[in-house]
C-alpha cells in the first residue's frame, strides 16, 4: 500500500493546502481518486473544420485568415473580426479586447480560433473564442486526445485538473483492477484500465457525443463498478445486523388468532405471505430490518397489527409511527377497537396533547403496562422510554435513506436493553422491484401484490372547474339517495400552510351554502388535535356526509363508506401524490369515483397526467408513467433514493444494469470476498461510518 495511489493529493507535486482543500471538496483526497472524477464533457482539438462545414452549436477549432477588423458600437463597444478560409466566412465578435489585441488582427494575419459557432441567417459566427495568432508558416499545436472537461468548483481551473489526472495516470498501471476477470467477460465489461485511459484521454476516433449520452463501454464499465460497489456495501450493512444482538419473538399467535376470528372478512392470501415472512424474521435473534411495500388499500394496517400482536405474546412493547397527526390519530383507535377484546392497553402520544395527558401516556409506556403505543415521530424523543421496546413498525414511509434507517434503529433502542429491536417499514410508494432491491439491499422487501376481493375499481374522471356546480348537484343526490359519503380535497401549490387552510375554510363556507342539507366537516393540518379527532371520527361514523379538507388526509386516511372524492385543482399534484388521496375511496364494496377538476387552461403534460390517472388504478403502472412525463430526476431524485450518493451512476438512467449487479454482487461474495471489501473502499467514501452505527 506504499504506492502513491494510495497516498493523499498532497503528496503530487504542487498540491498544496489551498489546492487540496478545493479537491476535497470534488470528493477528492487520495490520488486513486482522481481516476475516478471523471469528465462531464469533452472538447475537441484534435482537427481543424473547415468553416463552411461547421454547424450551429458546434465546438470546433477552426484556422482562417483575417479579411477585416474593426470596432463598431452598437449597444456597446465591441471589436468585429471576420476570418476566411477556403470553405467560407466566419465573424469574431469581442466585447473586451486591448489596442495589442486589436492591432494583432491585422489583414491578412492566420488565426486559429477555439470556441461555439453560431448560425443566424447564414452568417457564422463565434463571440470571445479561444484564439491564437499563428506567426509565418508556424505548424498548429493539434491535441492528440479529445480534452476532457471535468466538474470542478470555485478556484479551481480546469488545466490544473488536467494537469492533476495527467500525473495520476502514469501510475496507472499500479491501479487494480478489482472486478476479477471471470466477472469481466461474463458480464461483457471491458478492463478497468483500458475504460480510464479512454475517459480521460479519450482518442481522436472516439466519438464525444457516445461519451456524453454515456452508452460508450468505457463508461458502462464504470458505471457497473460503482453500482456493484454500493450494492455490495448495503448487503454487507445488512450482514452486519445479522450480528447485531437482537431478541427472539416466540409466539404461537394466539391474540392474532383472536383477532383474525374478529374480522368481517378473510385475509388475502398476500397478506397472509407476508404476516408469516415477518413472523420468521422476528423468531430469529438479530433484529428484522424489513420493508412492505403494498399499493393503497391493500391492507397493509392489518400486516402491522399481526406483527404487533406476535411482538405483544412473546412478553414485548410496541412502538408504531406514522408520519401525520391524522393517521396516528386513526391507528390509535383502530388498533383499541383491535387490542381491547385482548385486554391489551394502546397508548396515544402526541406532540399536541395536554401536559398531563403526555405525562400519563409517558408513564404507561415506561412502566410497561402500555402495550403498543402509536404516535408520530414524538415517539422517539428523549423522553420517550419504553420498559421492553421489542418490535418498531414505521407506516407509510416515503422517504426514507439508508442513514434514517440507521438512526432510528439507534434511537429505538432503549438505553437498559442489551438487543436491538426489530424494524417494519410500510410503503405505498410503488418502485420497481429491482431498483428496491438496490436502493434497499440492507433491508429484506416484501410486497402486498393483492387488493382484497371484491373491489370495485376506483371510476376516475377528469373535468374543467367550470363544471362546478354540476359537481355540487351531483354530490347534493349521492348523499341524499345513497347514503354516500364524499371528500372534497383543497390543492395549494404553495408551500405556506396557513394559505392552504385558509383556502379549505373559504370552500368550506361556499359548499355549506351550496348545500344546505348537508353536514359539512372541515379538517386540515392546523386544527387542534382534538378537533380533528373529533371531525373524523364524526365522518367515521357517518354523521359528517362531506368533508372539505386539504391534503393532510393524503396517506393512510381509512373511511369505507366513503364512495367519492373531489379533487380540486388537481394538475397542480404529483402522479404518486393523486393516486395516494384517489386511494381514500373505493376501500369498501361501494363503486366509488374520484373526480379530478383542473383549472383551464390545461398544459400538453398536465393532460397526459390527469388521462395516465383515469385510465389505471395500478400504483406500479402510474409510477411508471410518471418517470416517462416527468423524469427521472423528479420521481426518483434524492427523495426516493434516500441519500444514496453516486459519482457517476444514476439509479434510475441505469437501471437496465442492475439484474446484472445484482448477480455480480452475489458471485463476489461467494467466491471473491476481498475484492468486495476492496470495492466498498474504492467507492463508498463514508463506508466505516455506516458500518460503526
Ligand atoms: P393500506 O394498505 O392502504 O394501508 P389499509 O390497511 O388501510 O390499507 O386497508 C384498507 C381497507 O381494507 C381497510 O378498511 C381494511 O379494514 C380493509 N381490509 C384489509 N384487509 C382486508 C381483507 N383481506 N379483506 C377485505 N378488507 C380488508
Ligand atoms: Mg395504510
Amino acid at each position: 500500500m506504499s504506492n502513491l495511489l494510495f497516498q493523499d493529493v498532497t503528496e503530487l507535486k504542487g498540491v498544496g493546502p489551498r489546492l487540496a482543500e478545493n479537491l476535497q471538496k470534488l470528493g477528492i483526497e487520495k490520488v486513486q481518486d482522481l481516476f475516478f472524477h471523471l469528465p462531464l464533457r469533452y472538447q475537441d482539438r484534435t482537427r481543424v473544420y473547415p468553416i463552411g462545414s461547421t454547424h450551429h452549436a458546434q465546438e470546433v477549432m477552426i484556422v482562417g485568415v483575417v479579411e477585416h477588423s474593426q470596432i463598431i458600437f452598437k449597444h456597446r463597444r465591441m471589436m468585429i473580426v471576420t476570418l476566411s478560409d477556403a470553405s467560407g466566412f466566419i465573424t469574431l465578435r469581442f466585447f473586451h479586447f486591448s489596442n495589442a489585441q486589436q492591432k494583432s488582427f491585422s489583414r491578412g494575419t492566420r488565426v486559429s480560433c477555439f470556441g461555439e459557432v453560431r448560425i443566424s441567417n447564414t452568417n457564422r459566427e463565434m463571440v470571445h473564442p479561444e484564439y491564437r495568432i499563428l506567426q509565418g508558416d508556424a505548424p498548429l499545436q493539434l491535441s492528440d486526445t479529445l480534452t476532457p472537461i471535468y466538474p470542478t468548483t470555485k478556484g479551481l481551473q480546469q488545466r490544473t485538473l488536467l494537469r492533476l489526472v495527467g500525473e495520476a495516470l502514469k501510475q496507472l498501471a499500479a491501479l487494480d483492477d478489482l472486478i476479477p476477470a471471470e466477472i469481466i467477460q461474463q458480464y461483457q465489461q471491458i478492463e478497468l484500465h483500458q475504460a480510464l485511459r479512454i475517459l480521460h484521454q479519450p482518442a481522436p476516433n472516439i466519438s464525444a457525443s457516445d461519451l456524453l449520452a454515456r452508452s460508450h463501454p468505457a463508461q458502462q464499465r464504470v458505471i457497473f463498478e460503482e453500482l456493484l460497489a454500493h450494492h455490495l456495501s448495503l448487503r454487507k450493512l445488512r450482514e452486519q445486523r445479522k450480528k447485531v444482538s437482537g431478541i427472539a419473538l416466540k409466539n404461537q399467535h394466539k391474540y392474532f388468532i383472536q383477532l383474525r376470528k374478529s374480522l368481517p372478512f378473510k385475509l388475502t392470501n398476500a397478506q397472509l405471505r407476508v404476516i408469516d415472512e415477518i413472523n420468521q424474521d422476528l423468531q430469529q435473534a438479530h433484529p428484522m430490518n424489513r420493508l412492505v411495500q403494498g399499493d393503497v388499500g391493500s391492507g397493509k394496517t392489518l400486516v402491522a397489527a399481526a406483527a404487533a400482536l406476535d411482538a405483544i405474546e412473546a412478553g414485548f412493547q410496541v412502538a408504531l409511527m406514522a408520519p401525520t397527526e391524522i393517521l396516528a390519530e386513526q391507528h390509535f383507535r383502530s388498533f383499541s377497537q383491535w387490542l381491547q377484546p385482548l385486554k391489551l392497553k394502546v397508548t396515544h402520544l402526541s406532540g399536541k396533547q395536554k401536559v398531563a395527558d403526555k405525562r400519563d401516556a409517558l408513564e404507561n409506556i415506561a412502566l410497561g403496562s402500555s402495550h403498543l403505543a402509536v404516535g408520530t415521530h414524538a415517539l422517539f424523543q428523549d423522553d420517550v422510554q419504553f420498559q421492553k421496546l421489542g418490535l418498531i413498525i414505521i407506516d407509510e414511509q416515503h422517504r426514507f435513506g439508508v442513514h434514517q434507517r440507521l438512526a432510528l434503529r439507534e434511537k429505538g433502542k432503549q438505553p437498559q436493553q442489551s438487543f436491538y429491536p426489530h424494524q417494519l417499514v410500510m410503503t405505498a410508494t410503488p418502485i420497481p422491484r429491482t431498483l428496491a432491491m438496490t436502493t434497499y439491499a440492507d433491508m429484506d422487501y416484501s410486497v402486498i401484490d393483492e387488493l382484497p376481493p371484491g373491489r370495485t375499481p376506483v371510476k376516475t374522471v377528469v373535468i374543467s372547474n367550470s363544471r362546478r356546480a354540476d359537481i355540487v348537484e351531483r354530490i347534493n343526490r349521492v348523499c341524499a339517495n345513497d347514503g354516500a359519503q364524499v371528500y372534497w380535497v383543497c390543492t395549494l401549490i404553495e408551500e405556506s400552510e396557513a394559505l392552504q387552510c385558509q383556502n379549505a375554510e373559504e370552500t368550506w363556507e361556499l359548499l355549506k351554502e351550496a348545500l344546505p342539507d348537508l353536514n359539512i366537516g372541515l379538517i386540515h393540518g392546523r386544527m387542534k388535535s382534538d378537533e380533528k379527532e373529533n371531525i373524523m371520527s364524526q365522518f367515521k361514523a357517518g354523521q359528517i356526509q362531506l368533508l372539505v379538507a386539504t391534503t393532510v388526509i393524503e396517506v393512510g386516511v381509512d373511511v369505507p363508506n366513503a364512495s367519492l372524492m373531489i379533487i380540486e385543482n388537481a394538475e397542480r399534484l404529483g402522479l404518486a401524490q393523486l393516486h395516494q388521496l384517489r386511494g381514500r375511496v373505493g376501500r369498501g364494496s361501494k363503486a366509488s369515483s374520484c373526480v379530478l377538476m383542473y383549472q383551464t387552461p390545461l398544459s400538453q403534460n398536465a393532460r397526459k397526467r390527469l388521462e395516465a390517472l383515469r385510465n389505471s388504478n395500478d400504483g406500479f403502472e402510474i409510477a411508471q408513467i410518471d418517470l416517462q412525463i416527468r423524469g427521472p430526476g423528479e420521481v426518483f431524485g434524492t427523495r426516493q433514493t434516500g441519500e444514496l450518493q453516486f459519482k457517476i451512476a444514476n439509479l434510475v438512467d441505469d437501471q437496465q444494469l442492475l439484474p446484472q449487479v445484482q448477480q455480480a454482487a452475489q458471485q463476489l461474495i461467494d467466491n471473491y470476498p476481498d475484492s468486495v471489501e476492496a470495492l466498498i473502499q474504492r467507492w463508498i467514501k463514508h463506508a466505516e461510518e455506516y458500518a460503526s452505527v
